[in-house]
């Protein structure tokens, strides 16, 4: 084979969210890592978050660069610097952005067609890709940012809606149909054999689409404390202080309490966390974003964050904190999740026992994952879905939010197994990524097989 026929080139085209930037970008690191030349398309503000660690593997000698494009805000009706769903205050804002995006469309399309890329890896956002890549002769990757487990599912009741023939709340879900993702080569999931095997065989066979799995990634691509530290290079002052307070925690002794990059609670509820939490006595960090029309003192009990500040009980981060740097400090053992996929695989990673407090997206499916079928997770009870940002009462109160953390962090019987069970999860996650573990020999196998559609192609 000659080195032109050899040398891989692959485009990726994140979602400008973090929960599907993020473990994009790692993915693209960690094929630049196996010899791929690979280019991210990003806007200026998206990847000012990312370019550190990109700079830093094209340093080490990978073949790794962001293609930047500027961001129409004024076309789109945006102020200057929202370019991310993370900066958006409320969801007419985010259908703004979205549309905002979808104005680079063109741009895009004709950046492949000067290009040439050998593949395209991109989000399941931008289902066009699949026309160029048609277009072009090329394979087109398909990323979602979810697991096997909530993908399964959802197919599962689009295919045989198990809702209709029922009033009870519980449905089951007997088998599953696709879309961009069936006419693809296949898809990129951030999830391990060893973690999701029989949903990965079940969406192989029943559901009939080609997978590579390929987590995690967030493990696979950072190896020093550098690279945790900008996977999302979101300021936030607290979260340089934060490593220092943890140092003075003993082992297992602080819960980290975090709901991802986008939910906005309402006031009422965060009120209720943190009642909930002064009560249970336990240590913990928690990472908040309330709505922009709310004030902190309408949100905390009074005197509350001094309180807490003063006693070293609590640590408050007011935004955005180094979330992988903290889950893997020895002072945290457990997790309040959202169950944001990659925040479920990064406390999965550390090791931790988690709440389960699913809001959106596919974060139900994820809380039954964690609690009924890998049994690392206590449900806190939430029994309602609702959009990231939406106004509402509270749905756990604080007696439910207390008893849940007593559970987790009191050494009871039941934490302790969660915890044994996780800790085999965070060592076959580890496995997973070295040379010889099963996501290892996915790459490898996808790696190998767009070299030979490239030479077919040729
Ligand atoms: N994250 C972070 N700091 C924060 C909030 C989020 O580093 O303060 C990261 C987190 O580590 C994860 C991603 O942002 O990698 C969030 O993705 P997830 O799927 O958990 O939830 P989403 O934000 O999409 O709801």
């Amino acid at each position: 084979m000659s080195s032109e026929t050899d040398q891989l080139r692959i485009f990726f085209l994140p979602l400008p969210t973090p929960g599907h930037m993020i473990p994009m970008v790692e993915e693209a690191r960690v094929f630049a890592k196996h010899g791929v030349d690979v280019t991210i398309i990003l806007t200026q503000g998206n990847a000012n978050l990312v370019q550190k660690n990109i700079d830093h593997d094209s340093n080490t000698g990978h073949k790794i660069k962001t293609h930047v494009l500027q961001f129409p805000s004024a076309q789109a009706g945006l102020p200057d610097g929202v370019e991310n769903f993370n900066s958006v205050t409320n969801i007419e804002m985010s259908h703004t952005l979205y549309r905002g995006i979808h104005l680079l469309q063109n741009q895009i399309e004709q950046l492949f067609h000067d290009m040439l890329p050998d593949c395209i890896v991109s989000d399941m956002f931008f289902p066009w890709t699949l026309d160029v890549a048609t277009e072009l002769g090329i394979p087109r990757l398909g990323f979602r940012g979810c697991g096997y487990f909530a993908l399964c599912s959802e197919y599962c009741i689009k295919r045989h809606e198990p809702h209709k023939s029922t009033d009870s709340d519980v449905v089951l879900l007997p088998g599953l149909p696709p879309g961009t993702e069936q006419k693809s080569l296949g898809m990129l999931m951030n999830s391990f054999h060893e973690l999701e095997g029989s949903y990965e065989e079940y969406l192989k066979t029943d559901i009939g689409l080609k997978a590579w799995s390929l987590g995690p990634v967030s493990l696979w691509a950072n190896k020093d404390v550098n690279q945790k530290a900008e996977r999302c290079n979101i300021a936030g002052r607290e979260g340089h202080e934060v490593i220092d307070w943890l140092n003075s925690k003993e082992h297992n002794s602080v819960l980290y309490v975090g709901f991802g990059s986008l939910a906005m609670l309402p006031a009422t509820q965060l009120n209720e966390i943190a009642h909930g939490l002064e009560a249970s006595g336990h240590s913990f960090i928690w990472v908040v974003r309330k709505k922009e029309s709310d004030e902190y003192d309408q949100v905390f009990p009074e005197g509350f964050e001094e309180r807490m500040s003063e006693s070293k009980k609590g640590f408050i981060i007011k935004g955005w904190a180094p979330q992988m740097l903290i889950l893997e400090h020895p002072a945290i053992g457990g997790q309040v999740t959202h169950c944001g996929w990659n925040s479920i695989l990064e406390g999965l990673n550390s090791g931790l026992p988690m709440i389960a407090w699913p809001l959106f997206a596919e974060q139900f499916y994820n809380e039954k994952l964690l609690t009924d079928v890998l049994r690392i997770a206590v449900a806190v009870g939430v029994k309602e879905w609702r959009e990231y940002c939406e106004e509402g009462t509270a749905m756990v109160n604080r007696d439910e939010v207390e008893k849940a953390v007593r559970l987790l962090m009191g050494g009871e019987e039941e934490a302790a197994e969660m915890r044994k069970r996780v800790r085999k999860l965070q060592e076959a996650a580890k496995k997973a990524v070295e040379v010889g573990g099963s996501s290892h020999a996915n790459l490898m196998d996808l790696i190998n097989k767009l070299k030979s559609l490239k030479v077919k192609k040729i």
